[in-house]
């Protein structure tokens, strides 16, 4: 129980999840399940470019989907295309590689790729899937800075294509009824948030240690779940940042940052008190305060089921598949026209500029970092 997986799953497993459940007095008896809905009669055609630990969970989480559909690949590594092709019935027309990833541009059958390789891929991938033609989602974190973020942007807007970021807690019920009431002014004026996320990072000689690869440590993978939080929990944009890292393991972390707290200063002047950790467990809180009311996620990142309990009691929503809801949501939006959710590249542009306001504060010793949109 000390992993990446654990910070994501332990939930979702049942670790953990029967005792909550046990002593909540209001958590909602049964989810609805998409599989229940019937399919569309026009689905969002899917590949899924780096077949890795969070693609395989993508893959798995859309056989629940109604509006979008598994179709295609691009993979590196051939020795796990058999596997896939049986999962998931996956023609060899639709299977690609990074070398050949341009001729999908002349596949009809393809609409959308979601790049889900190590971050600072992310970049060069949604420029190549952009400039083929495609509608692309790009995992978080969105790429190694604002200025990247924003090239993409231009790509994508310049190819005609849309193009999302996998913020998959914007479709999470639990999630949804926070910013609800944030939005409602159930909890009044938000004086204050508080939020945690991390987990203790196994393998040393995994990418994610990486800075080539990973573009930082911490605060690039799950420092961003703590500043979209405070983002959704505010409403507003931070206007400065102040930041600090303790390193209690100078071997391991010689390359990323290890446990990063860091301040959001808001232009209404409330002040967030955010933090990201690789080195210990249990960090998944998200606490805002109002001067009417609050609300405590616990858990408030992962996987699920996620738990939220506020000033009028536990939040009564259904667990569902975040994955499943995340691709038929941007399915819809695509397929049928409906406003985007709120999980654009410009919505990973944001959080993008507090992480380059973090970095800069932890090279200049803490010091106020202004963000300039
Ligand atoms: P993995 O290491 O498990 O998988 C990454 C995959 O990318 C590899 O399996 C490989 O697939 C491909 N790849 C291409 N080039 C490289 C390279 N140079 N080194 C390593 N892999 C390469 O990572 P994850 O799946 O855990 O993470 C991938 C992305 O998803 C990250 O950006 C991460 O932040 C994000 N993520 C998001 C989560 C969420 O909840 N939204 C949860 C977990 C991760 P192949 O062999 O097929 O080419």
């Amino acid at each position: 129980m000390n992993s990446r997986r654990d910070f994501l799953q332990k939930f979702s497993l049942g670790i953990g999840a029967a005792a909550f459940i046990a002593g909540a007095e209001n958590v909602s008896a049964a989810a609805p399940k998409i599989a229940d809905a019937p399919k569309a009669d026009k689905q969002l055609r899917v590949a899924l470019m780096g077949l890795g630990g969070y693609a395989n969970i993508v893959a798995r989480g859309m056989k629940e989907c109604k509006t979008a559909k598994l179709v295609g690949l691009v993979t590196g590594t051939p020795s796990k295309i058999p596997e896939w092709k049986q999962k998931y019935g996956i023609e060899d027309k639709n299977i690609y590689n990074y070398e050949n990833l341009q001729e999908i541009k002349n596949n009809p059958d393809i609409d959308l790729v979601y790049v889900i390789t190590p971050n600072s891929l992310h970049h060069k991938h949604v420029l190549q899937v952009a400039a083929a033609g495609k509608h692309v989602i790009c995992e978080k974190p969105v790429a190694d800075n604002a200025k990247q973020a924003r090239e993409m942007i231009a790509a994508c807007e310049k190819a005609g294509v849309k193009f999302y970021i996998g913020y998959r807690l914007h479709f999470e019920p639990h999630t949804r009824e926070l910013i609800r009431m944030r939005e409602a002014g159930e909890f009044g004026k938000i004086m204050h948030v508080n939020n945690y996320a991390g987990f203790t990072i196994g393998d040393p000689t995994q990418w994610r240690l990486k800075k080539n690869l990973a573009g930082g440590g911490a605060m690039m993978d799950v420092g961003v779940y703590s500043t979209n939080g405070a983002r959704y929990c505010t409403g507003e944009e931070p206007v400065w940042v102040t930041a600090q890292e303790s390193k209690t393991d100078p071997v391991k972390f010689k390359d990323v940052d290890e446990t990063v707290t860091f301040q959001l200063g808001f232009p209404s002047g409330i002040i967030a008190n955010c933090g990201c950790t690789y080195n210990f467990n249990h960090a998944e809180r998200l606490h805002v305060m109002g001067q009417k009311g609050w609300a405590e996620m616990n858990p408030a990142f992962g996987y699920g089921p996620i738990r939220g309990n506020t000033h009028k009691g536990a939040i009564d929503a259904p667990d569902v598949n975040h994955q499943a809801y995340q691709m038929d949501g941007i399915a819809d939006a695509i397929l049928n026209g409906k406003p985007d959710p709120n999980v654009t590249g410009h919505e990973g542009l944001k959080d993008m500029l507090v992480i380059d306001a973090v970095y800069e504060s932890l090279r200049k010793n803490g010091a106020k970092v202004f963000i300039k949109q």
